[in-house]
């Protein structure tokens, strides 16, 4: 059983009053004196002379364990924790997040901490605890409960198992996203038992539905919860980490923006025909003719300045014929040839200085012989952060330029980047090389998408940040988030867990 310091606080809803008192923190010194210190038990909150014993003990507690909690404990409490929330399956579709508010309500009224929780739909459960502090802007850690499906057939462990192999923990979510989200939770709850005075709120929230777009997760609980999130000013979430890059060189990359998916259906219509006499503006052709001026259309690169700091921060990782390049990205990209070695070297690199496109469903006749009035198809669009979703779509229109064809929008987030220049970014920055020599610390761009969009919507700063550091070549291709044989390492747990925590006391504590 975990030994755990928990002192009634505001936040605190065990009703009788449940004090336990027990050794903390990682220093051997002090884990001597705590160790000394008896578990008190106080059955009956009237007991008077008890409470002012008790009172006076945890005093004598709280100045030895000035440091904090155990460290090493909450480590390994959170791998115990991990393993077992990777064993709930919350496969999205359909979900059943309420599975994840079950597990994590355990562990908050074991801990006293006051929380709340709601469905957005039937099974679809979100969670969310507050620790009250001072009056600067609030702290929100974010996660999503949810996870993609898994292929059982192709695992070498069961996506479901939590199984300890190698010093890896393996499960569909323990990278994506219930690693991190434990270590938020771990952070959270020592927070809590630390008790001392936070100078802002910190408030924990475990949501639905993130891999379906969220909006029976966080974008339900920012508008729920309207008035909980209007005091917030930071948030962490998924999106940001550490890899090894050539040299054995750790690079962090903090999440501070996204590429901006912009989901499109174009639609052509025309008169019907028999296929026996094709027709020059059917439908289709006009459609074909549209998308294949899209595909042909090469998206003008752009280096945001975010992004520019990454480049020239790794340039000297890159290949050695590139690496000049990437020192002065903005007038590398001038270059074409460039432009076809990147693309080539780094797909990922390539979306992240240009609009892009897929063209990703098409739609027809249902009958061979049939040219039909309608044809359709439907693009992944993912845009620059500062790129206006409206502006893009008059210039689609412009590049296909064929007549009568409608778009509408499927999914559009508006864009937002939020700013390096704050005190946690610092923070992390600092925590991170502390602990990793010569790691470099930059911001990043994703891609892809996440739930902080919701927030930075709201003017929220919001970084995509966990303090995990992996090494891509001990990962097979289709390994890993979203592939097969996710796993995460004990390691990072352990580990991650004691960095959160630092980062957060340096946060909340004034
Ligand atoms: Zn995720």
């Amino acid at each position: 059983m975990p030994q755990n310091l928990i002192l009634p606080q505001r936040h605190n809803k065990v009703p009788s009053a449940r004090l336990v008192i027990a050794a903390t923190d990682a220093q051997k010194r002090q884990r001597l004196i705590s160790s000394s210190i008896a578990i008190v038990w106080m059955e009956n909150p009237g007991e008077n002379m008890r409470l002012i014993a008790l009172t006076l003990g945890l005093m004598i507690a709280t100045t030895c364990l000035a440091e904090g909690v155990d460290r090493e404990l909450l480590g390994e409490q959170a791998v115990e924790r991990l393993v077992e929330y990777l064993q709930i399956d919350t496969t999205n579709p359909p979900g059943n997040e309420d599975r994840a508010v079950a597990f994590f309500a355990k562990i908050f009224d074991d801990e006293g901490v006051a929380y709340e929780s709601g469905d957005s739909a039937p099974g679809r459960g979100n969670i969310w605890a507050v620790l009250e502090g001072g009056r600067k802007p609030a702290l929100i850690l974010l996660n999503h409960s949810d996870v993609v499906p898994a292929d059982a057939s192709a695992w070498d462990e069961p996506p479901f198992s939590g199984n300890i192999k190698d010093g890896e923990i393996w499960g569909r979510g323990a990278l994506d996203m219930k690693g991190t989200g434990i270590l938020l939770l771990q952070a959270f709850l020592a927070l809590h038992r630390e008790g001392r005075r936070l100078n802002r709120d910190v408030i924990f929230v475990a949501t639905a539905d993130e891999e379906a777009g969220g909006y029976f997760g966080a974008g339900w609980f920012a508008k729920q919860q309207a008035r909980l999130v209007k005091g917030a000013g930071y948030l962490l979430n998924e999106g940001g980490g550490g890899s090894f890059m050539e040299g054995g060189i750790a690079v962090f990359g903090i999440e501070v923006t996204q590429k901006v998916p912009l989901w499109l259906r174009l639609e052509a219509h025309g008169n019907p025909s028999h296929g026996a006499s094709p027709r020059v503006e059917s439908s289709v052709t006009r459609l074909i003719r549209a998308l294949n001026r899209i595909i042909e259309y090469d998206f003008e690169p752009r280096v945001l300045p975010a992004l520019d700091e990454l480049f020239k921060g790794t340039a000297d990782l890159a290949r050695p014929d590139l690496v000049e390049s990437f020192q002065n990205m903005s007038e590398a990209v001038k270059d074409r040839e460039f432009l076809l070695a990147l693309q080539l070297y780094r797909p990922s690199t390539n979306s992240s200085i240009r609009n892009t496109c897929s063209i990703t469903r098409l739609e027809g006749s249902p009958k061979i012989n049939v040219v039909p009035p309608m044809s359709a198809a439907e693009l992944d669009c993912r845009l620059l952060p500062d790129q206006d979703p409206d502006a893009f779509i008059e210039q689609l229109t412009a590049i296909m330029n064929e007549p009568d064809i409608s778009i509408s929008k499927l999914l559009s987030f508006t864009p937002a980047v939020s700013p390096s220049d704050t005190e946690l970014f610092a923070i992390i920055k600092d925590v991170m090389t502390r602990e990793f020599r010569n790691a470099r610390v930059l911001p990043t761009m994703s891609v892809g998408f996440t739930d902080s969009h919701f927030f930075r919507d709201l003017g929220i700063t919001s970084y995509g940040f966990s303090p995990m550091l992996r090494d891509p070549a001990k990962m097979k291709p289709g390994e890993g988030p979203h592939g097969h044989n996710e796993r995460v390492s004990v390691e990072n747990i352990e580990r991650g867990t004691r960095l959160m925590l630092e980062m957060l006391e340096r946060f909340v504590y004034d």
